[in-house]
């Protein structure tokens, strides 16, 4: 089935984690053994063969550079001139991404369609480019809100303001507060350019003041139901019901920190709480049930989003896994035009009705 995967830190993954990701999964993991630099190091589980592979030929895939003032114990860059130039890297690799056939960008409603019928068309998916929605996780690169209309004209389509810690715009994962004034003028601006505003890693206080003052398209491109994995990271019912309400789409994701009660960062393995792939079914399940249909469920993978097998469901060893979701949803009662609503289709209407 073909699968649409909104959130991807590829070109993070190419750049910091210095992965080549036109190459199949095991080589990757083959040259980095015995490295010891990042906790997942040799258990990478995406590159593009491999999503080929699966059927994943659309994402959402993120430009990522945070901006820490001294004291901020995060990794992250000393300036924001310097995360504006990591993310016009991360910009470059797409490129050549394209140049090669590897990728397409996809940034209005002719290339959705280009996109959606060459993968329609063709019977072997092993050639085609991975379509991709640009997308800036936590905006500390955006200098000036000048910067934001350049970014448009580079493809960028979503935006999340924050992401862990203290931010520019706004309050990430384990921070605390509001948006201030230069996230309501941020706010203002990516509504007038017509980005969407992706709420996930809002800390509660700052998820709150955004959806009031944000009045255009948002979604929700990897989050969790925090009542069934409590941490503010997911969110909460009430969160959840807000953002069915304004037509989101909130995006499942693999981390298994997010997925299930009680995990500990570098202590706790998928086979210690028998975390399988099945769980997220649990959590695409309780956003239909919290929305009465099937229309605002989806997946986010954020596979390889700093964390590898160590941290992802047992049974998953690479992306291509996410096409076994369609035969466990179907295996819960959903039915076959409802989890091609899932594993694709709300996003793509989604996009559809953004970009119309
Ligand atoms: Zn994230």
């Amino acid at each position: 089935m073909f699968i649409f995967d909104a959130h991807l830190d590829l070109s993070m993954n190419a750049l910091e984690w210095n992965r080549d990701f036109t190459r199949p999964v095991s080589e990757i993991r083959e040259r980095e053994k015995g490295r010891t630099d990042k906790p997942d190091r040799g258990k990478g589980t995406v590159s593009l063969p491999e999503m080929r592979r699966g059927g994943i030929g659309f994402c959402v895939a993120t430009q990522i550079a945070r901006y820490v003032r001294p004291g901020n114990p995060l990794p992250g860059w000393h300036s924001p001139e310097q995360a504006w130039a990591q993310t016009q890297g991360q910009l470059a690799w797409y490129r050549s991404m394209e140049e090669r056939g590897q990728m397409t960008q996809v940034k209005d409603v002719a290339g959705l369609d280009r996109h959606l019928a060459l993968w329609q068309q063709t019977g072997e998916a092993q050639d085609l480019p991975v379509g991709y929605v640009l997308s800036l996780e936590g905006a500390d690169s955006i200098l000036t809100i000048g910067h934001l209309e350049r970014s448009y004209a580079q493809g960028l389509r979503a935006l999340g303001p924050a992401h862990y810690g203290p931010g520019t715009y706004a309050q990430g994962t384990d921070a605390t507060g509001g948006i201030g004034w230069r996230g309501r003028e941020l706010l203002t601006e990516m509504e007038r350019l017509g980005i969407i505003l992706d709420v996930t890693h809002l800390c509660d206080e700052s998820f709150w003041e955004a959806v009031k003052h944000f009045h255009g398209r948002l979604w929700a491109s990897h989050s969790n139901c925090r009542a069934l994995a409590p941490h503010h990271r997911q969110f909460t019912d009430e969160q959840m019901k807000v953002l069915i309400e304004r037509g989101a789409v909130i995006g499942a994701a693999l981390d298994a920190w997010m997925m299930v009660p009680g995990w500990i960062k570098r202590k706790t393995t998928p086979e210690e709480v028998g975390l399988k792939l099945e769980r997220i079914v649990d959590h695409i399940d309780r956003v239909c049930q919290l929305a009465g249909n099937v229309l605002h469920s989806g997946i986010g993978s954020d596979l390889d989003g700093g964390f590898g097998r160590e941290q992802s469901p047992g049974d998953l060893d690479t992306i291509a896994d996410l096409a076994r979701i369609p035969g466990m949803l179907a295996a819960r009662g959903y039915k076959p035009e409802d989890i091609e609503k899932i594993m694709h289709g709300n996003w793509i209407r989604f996009l559809k009705e953004t970009w119309k």
